[in-house]
């Protein structure tokens, strides 16, 4: 079994491949040998586990997930990668690698095919230009997942996990409160990585809630009168809603009386149950 924390080792490998990083495609792969283990340990996947991930690189982390659970599958879009893939994880029969762009994976039917009866997780380094998308699309696709651990840069963790209502807290963070419970794992300090980033990163880990807590009757309306109220969050709810959702003043500011909310009142300062009572209200009075 290769040593794939170890610098020498990883050199040589990606030399005799001849293999570059592309930096387009977010490639910095962890080398600190404490990294991979923790984050395959905290992410809650035991050998009856269905596990995704997303972006292979060398494979340290696919080795990690495969130690510990059933099946692993990996989304991996650089198909110089592969070569490489099948030397360093050939002592494993647990894992399948997809040479596809995971934004163009159709990951329910991966699922359904890979993982029957399998609680299934993802858990990944992602590459930091889709963070938001892919994290975005995991949730919002209502996977049949147990929890998402990824690792991202530092300032997206702050406020991945920032509690709605808070100065931190932005669009994306009641999205994701409305579909998980998101906490901060650890830090990775960037000469984690090969080669280093010149940011910081943490690692991350949804647990998809069951239900909502704070249900909204439309959530296609929830989240457009998210993104309005986020969008110019120094302006009051009223102003921002109405204009980012080109809904009628009067209706929000009614819909933010009968809520008995402060009419100057403003989104940033609102928590998950008065977010989802008001875009219910809106919703009630359009
Ligand atoms: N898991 C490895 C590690 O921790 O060292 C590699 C992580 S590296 C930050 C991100 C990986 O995602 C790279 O292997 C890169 O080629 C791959 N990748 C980039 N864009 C992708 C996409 N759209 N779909 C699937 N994989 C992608």
């Amino acid at each position: 079994m290769y040593n794939l924390t170890d610098i020498g080792t990883v050199k040589e490998i990606l030399a005799r491949h001849g293999f570059h990083f592309s930096k387009a495609l977010g490639q910095n792969f962890i080398v600190n040998p404490s990294v991979c283990p923790r984050m395959a340990e905290e992410s809650g996947i035991d050998e009856n586990s269905g596990v995704i991930e997303i972006g292979a690189g060398i494979g340290v982390l696919t080795a990690e997930l495969a130690k510990r659970a059933k099946k692993v599958v990996v989304i991996e879009l650089d198909t110089k990668l592969l070569p490489i893939l099948d030397e360093t994880l050939k002592d494993f029969d647990n894992i399948e690698i997809i040479n596809q762009d995971v934004l163009k994976t159709d990951l329910a039917a991966i699922i359904e095919e890979k993982f029957k009866g399998m609680p299934v997780y993802v858990c990944a380094n992602l590459p930091y230009y889709i963070t938001s998308p892919v994290i975005m699309s995991l949730l919002e696709s209502r996977l049949p997942l147990k929890a998402i651990t990824v690792m991202v840069q530092k300032e997206a963790a702050q406020r991945l996990c920032a509690p709605v209502g808070s100065r931190l807290s932005g669009a994306v963070t009641v999205a994701v409160d409305y579909y998980a419970e998101a906490k901060k794992l650890f830090d990775v300090s960037s000469g984690s990585f090969m080669p280093a980033p010149k940011v910081d990163s943490s690692v991350i880990r949804m647990d998809i809630r069951p239900q909502p807590e704070n249900p909204v009757s439309d959530e296609k309306m929830f989240f457009k009168m998210v993104h309005a109220a986020f969008g110019q969050r120094r302006k009051t709810a009223s102003n921002s809603i109405s204009s980012g959702m080109g809904v009628p003043k009067d209706i929000v500011i009614r819909a933010i009386e009968e809520c008995g909310f402060e009419p100057s009142v403003r989104a940033e300062t609102m928590d998950m149950a008065q977010l989802s009572m008001l875009s219910d209200k809106i919703v009630e009075l359009l």
